[in-house]
């Protein structure tokens, strides 16, 4: 089936007092590497751009540790400190880097509306979306019971709090195994629960996660419940759930740490913009435009495969070109 269905926009002049509205020529909503690349071109292509930083400004890897793989930094660097230095790049250029939520939008008509913390319309002849991706949960009613009293989904922001301690992180992928090796390195013990019998992440990953003394990988199981008194104390695992020989199992943790994927931040657009199942943003091949005319998706947000500090880069710097070719043809 073919999900990609360019929309007819009608050009609609607003309707709210002129005053009361700012216009944009481009409005990037997102503060990661997709959101800031993008910026960085946009500024420099002169399309004065307005980036709204959302809740978590400079993005998910700001909750990452050391970055080894981004291409110009042969020591690594962090994530706080690479995001600063794109920030600082793309103001350099003119960007208005904001603080702020988009809290709703109406690509129904052509410019676009976007509104910001609830209450500032701003009318954008071309919005980037670069909202990343969310860390998942399993769904668990003791999650949310015990979330911040040791139920986290970021080792980096909350791995401190368990020096000494023993914790669990659950997902067999790339970010499961970089946050079993961070707390590995503060920590008494890891339990890196694993619900298939292998690891998912990279070979890398999995070769650290086995010369690191202090993680034990318990393959096959589940989770079942986060216990404690008040705090996390605890967790009870399945081991080979729905097997014959399937078996309760107990693990005594202060820290229980979310490892198991992201979901795309697309719910707040979805009703305009065209997703595939799982709610990533589908974009025309070898583009970055989406089905909305004069709104273009990069990063995370539109990729469920790479999901690469470097490739939300690259497609933020696509998402800019294709803003400024979309706004030439309009001329
Ligand atoms: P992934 O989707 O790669 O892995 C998610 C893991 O969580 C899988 O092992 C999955 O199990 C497990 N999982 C999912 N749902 C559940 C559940 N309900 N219960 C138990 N386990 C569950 O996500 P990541 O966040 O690890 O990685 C995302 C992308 O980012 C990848 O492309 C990765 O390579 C990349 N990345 C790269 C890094 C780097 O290069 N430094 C660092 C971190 C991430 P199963 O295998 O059974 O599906």
């Amino acid at each position: 089936m073919d999900l990609f269905k360019p929309m007819n926009l009608e050009e609609k002049k607003s309707t709210t007092p002129e005053g009361d509205i700012e216009k944009v020529k481009c409005l990037i909503i997102g503060s990661g590497p997709a959101g800031y690349t993008a910026a960085i071109y946009a500024a420099r292509a002169n399309l004065s751009p307005v980036l709204i930083e959302g809740l978590q400004p400079g993005g998910q890897l700001t909750t990452t540790t050391e970055i080894d793989n981004f291409p110009g930094y042969p020591d690594g660097i962090t994530g706080v400190e690479m995001m600063a230095d794109l920030k600082k790049q793309a103001e350099r250029f003119g960007t208005d880097c904001r603080w702020g939520i988009v809290t709703d939008v109406d690509f129904s008509s052509y410019p676009h509306k976007v509104v910001v913390d609830g209450n500032k319309t701003i009318e954008a002849e071309t919005v980037i979306l670069g909202t990343g991706a969310t860390a998942k949960y399993l769904g668990l009613e003791s999650e949310s019971k015990y979330a911040g009293s040791g139920v986290s989904a970021c080792a980096t922001c909350d791995g401190f709090f368990y020096r000494g301690k023993d914790v669990a992180v659950v997902g067999g992928g790339d970010t499961a195994a970089e946050e079993a090796t961070y707390l590995a390195g503060l920590c008494n013990k890891v339990y890196l629960i694993v619900r298939k019998p292998y690891l998912r992440a990279s070979k890398a990953m999995q070769d650290r996660v086995n010369r690191t003394k202090n993680i034990e990988v318990l393959y096959e199981h589940n989770t079942k419940e986060i216990t404690g008194d008040g705090v996390v104390q605890g967790a009870t695992l399945i081991k080979r759930l729905g097997e014959e020989d399937e078996q309760e199992v107990k693990i005594n943790v202060d820290g229980f740490f979310l490892a198991i994927g992201h979901t795309p931040n697309s719910d707040f657009f979805k009703q305009y913009v065209t997703t595939d199942a799982n709610g990533y943003v589908i974009t025309e091949p070898d583009s970055t435009r989406t089905n909305v005319p004069g709104v273009f998706a990069c990063g995370d947000l539109k990729d469920s495969v790479y999901r690469q500090a470097i490739t939300s880069a690259g497609s933020g710097c696509m998402a800019a070109m294709d803003a400024e070719k979309f706004l030439a043809e309009r001329e």
